[in-house]
């Protein structure tokens, strides 16, 4: 059967499914649903933008300096929480060893702690900011901020797809309002955070003791 634009365009995300964590951990589902309907909005806004005004993304493996130099980095409470089970039940081998390290020895200097080898440690986790910032034409120049230096070439996501994805953890906020999907959307963005100004020392604890992230149990 011949799929029409939305399915068509649905497929430009899939969705990651770790079926045995999300038996027993009712947050993640949710989660899992809203970076799958973040990661397709900007899949569709990329689409279009390299269709309709011809621009070819810079974005790829490897390249990180917005990693490095950006310094607003918009972190969400549920974002947190995926984290912390990421990092503490999935991370493995010499890449937790390299973020021990990283996380232990923290300066704001250094950009986000969780870019190991230029490359996003946390990459299925990593939040909905970090999805959405794509530059197009060249790659960023070392300490540029493409905002101020070439706005045109920054990534525009597309507003429905980011309220779709806070819309999919309302059920995570307890005491929000469900029925107000906008108010509750609302809420939710009122809770913004840093990642680099967020206290990530609690995290380097819990993997040198090596126990399970509390959002485990
Ligand atoms: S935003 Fe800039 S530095 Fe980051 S991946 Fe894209 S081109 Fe590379
Ligand atoms: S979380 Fe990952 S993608 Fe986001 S700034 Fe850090 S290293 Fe880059």
């Amino acid at each position: 059967m011949k799929k029409n634009k939305k399915q068509r365009a649905s497929g430009l995300s899939r969705r990651l499914h770790f079926p045995e964590d999300e038996k027993d951990l009712v947050w993640l589902s949710p989660l899992l649903d809203a970076y799958s309907i973040a990661d397709t909005g900007v899949a569709i806004a990329i689409r279009d933008a390299e269709k309709k005004e011809k621009k070819k993304l810079a974005c790829g493996k490897g390249c990180g300096a917005c990693c490095v130099h950006q310094k607003d980095l918009p972190l969400y409470p549920h974002e947190i929480v995926g984290i912390y089970w990421y990092v503490s039940e999935k991370m493995t081998g010499p890449l937790r060893e390299s973020l021990m390290g990283r996380l232990a020895s923290r300066d704001a200097a250094s950009g986000c702690p969780f870019l190991i080898d230029n490359s996003c440690s946390i990459h299925p986790v990593r939040p909905v900011g970090c999805r959405q910032f794509n530059v197009f034409t060249s790659p960023c120049a070392p300490g540029e901020d493409p905002y101020f230096t070439r706005r045109d070439d920054v990534l525009q996501p597309i507003p429905a797809y980011l309220d779709r994805a806070f819309a999919a953890v309302i059920p995570l906020y307890p005491g929000v309002r469900k029925e107000d999907v906008p108010g509750a959307i609302r809420i939710i963005r009122g809770q913004i955070m840093n990642l680099l100004s967020y206290d990530w020392s609690k995290l380097a604890v819990l993997m040198e003791q090596g126990v399970p992230s509390p959002c485990s149990e």
